[in-house]
């Protein structure tokens, strides 16, 4: 490859809104053949919105929603910026906490007041919130409306109650989908979320692949196994839980209003926070290769 020939893609990529990290994963751009998609915040907005609040039978909801967002008000992730906004809206200023922890793909715990409280996915929390009388759905639902995630909040281990949060696919991710196979790529749906909820999502946009569930080694596991079936693959993803998948793959490329660890782990940058990028960026990647080749 010639240098002036990445140059001259990197500064088309910026009128894209596409920033360059690292030239070199252009070169592998030329033989993609798969992209592997997340679903929170790369095929869906990622700007979620608790619509249930489901407490144990004779729980206290508003102080189910508090202590929830008292440990996601530090949370960068989706799901717990929705559950801290909404926790405000309901009552105010939250508690403060000690503690933190966030663990990718799973939840967050943290101190409130010398109780352990942790949000976070329903099979992490297992199943004794079920033996412990605690009703409404498990794990997920998906209604007329679309798919709702659904995770559990505990205190000190004892199950509290349910919040269900909803996710809007973006109104241009099937089209975009659909110029990825146009480009002769198959789209494959990755995502920590129920394999429901990531069904419902996929059947949206027009994506028959999908692996759900599965933890952030697992999203790399899935790439890696691709890799070994001789695919070459392009990732797009937002968050802590795909970095190292993004890292993995031949060609990462991160959401602009994602985290930084997901934009560090990248080689391509979509400034544009739509998936139309990233046909543009496949495209970039290979137009720069024809001038070189
Ligand atoms: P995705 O792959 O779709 O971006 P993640 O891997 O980030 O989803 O999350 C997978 C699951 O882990 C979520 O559906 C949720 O159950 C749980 N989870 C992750 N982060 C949080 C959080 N901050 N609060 C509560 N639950 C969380
Ligand atoms: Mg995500």
């Amino acid at each position: 490859a010639t240098p002036t020939a990445l140059l001259v893609g990197t500064g088309r990529g910026a009128q894209l809104g596409i920033l360059v990290r690292g030239v070199e994963a252009l070169e592998s751009a030329r033989r993609i053949d798969t992209i592997v998609l997340d679903k929170t915040g790369t095929v869906t907005t990622g700007r979620m919105e608790v619509v249930d609040v489901v407490p144990v039978p004779g729980g206290d909801r508003a102080e189910l929603l508090r202590l929830a967002g008292a440990v996601e008000a530090a949370s960068e992730h989706p799901l717990g910026r929705a559950i801290a906004r909404a926790a405000v809206a309901a009552g105010g200023p939250l508690p403060a906490i000690t503690d933190f922890q966030a663990s990718a793909g799973v939840g967050v715990r943290g101190r409130v007041g010398g109780v352990d409280v942790r949000v976070g996915r329903e099979d992490d929390v297992d199943a004794a919130g079920r033996a412990d009388g605690a009703t409404g759905p498990a794990g997920l639902d998906v209604t007329a409306e679309g798919a709702r995630t659904w995770v559990t909040v505990r205190a000190d281990g004892a199950v509290l109650g349910r919040l269900g949060l909803a996710d809007r696919v973006r109104p241009s991710s099937a089209a975009a989908v659909a110029r990825l196979r146009g480009l002769g790529l198959t789209p494959i749906l990755l995502t920590g979320d129920a394999p429901a909820v990531a069904q419902a999502v996929a059947a949206e946009v027009g994506i028959d692949e999908v692996v759900a569930g599965v933890l952030p080694a697992g999203k790399l596991d899935a790439v890696r196994r691709l890799q070994r079936d001789g695919r070459t693959v392009a990732m797009v993803g937002d968050g802590v839980n795909d970095a190292a998948a993004l890292a993995g793959s031949d060609l990462g490329i991160a959401m602009g209003a994602g985290t930084d660890v997901a934009i560090e782990a990248s080689d391509l940058t979509l400034m544009r926070d739509d998936l139309f990028a990233a046909v543009d960026a496949v495209r970039l990647s290979r137009r720069t290769l024809g001038v070189i080749h």
